[in-house]
């Protein structure tokens, strides 16, 4: 394995989440809508996540965080160098 290094970073793009269907895309607007709040960044166009808000989600979609990283990546609303990055970690 590499060594340990700076895991690259997990970025929302909230415009690209606004134009999803909100029957897949719903339980990850609101988590996202959440921390927004938390934080009272409101105006931001992308939002930098926590690793562990990846579990978490992964959780709420039942899926692998590794799955789910893929498909939030095809999705064009997380940053394509997030992949292996949860993917490393989950095991
Ligand atoms: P908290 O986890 O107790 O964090 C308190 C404050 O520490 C945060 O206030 C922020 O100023 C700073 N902080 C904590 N972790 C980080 C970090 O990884 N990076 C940076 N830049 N700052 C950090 P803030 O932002 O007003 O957030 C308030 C509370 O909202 C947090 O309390 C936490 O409970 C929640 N929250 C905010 N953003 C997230 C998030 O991305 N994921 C999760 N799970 N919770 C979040
Ligand atoms: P960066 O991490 O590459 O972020 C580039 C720009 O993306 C930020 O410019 C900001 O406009 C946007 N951005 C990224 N994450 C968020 C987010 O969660 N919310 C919002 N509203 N915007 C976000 P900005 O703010 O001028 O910051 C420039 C650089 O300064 C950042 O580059 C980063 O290297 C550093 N920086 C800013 N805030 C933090 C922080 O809370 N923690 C750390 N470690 N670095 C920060
Ligand atoms: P960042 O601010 O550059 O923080 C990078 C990593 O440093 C975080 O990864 C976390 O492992 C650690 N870190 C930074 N500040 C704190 C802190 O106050 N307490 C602890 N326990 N660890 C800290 P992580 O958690 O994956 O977060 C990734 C990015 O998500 C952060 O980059 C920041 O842009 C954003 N973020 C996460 N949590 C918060 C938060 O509570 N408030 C804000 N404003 N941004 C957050």
């Amino acid at each position: 394995a590499a060594a340990a290094a700076a895991p690259p970073r997990l970025i929302l793009d909230l415009e690209a989440l606004q134009h999803l269907d909100a029957s897949e895309a719903g339980p990850l607007t609101r988590y996202a809508a959440t921390i927004q709040a938390q934080r009272g960044d409101y105006n931001g166009k992308v939002l930098s996540i926590r690793q562990d808000d990846m579990r978490t989600l992964a959780v709420i979609y039942d899926e692998s965080p590794t799955t789910l990283t893929e498909r939030f990546i095809s999705w064009g609303v997380l940053n394509p160098e997030a992949k292996g990055d949860v993917e490393e970690a989950s095991e």
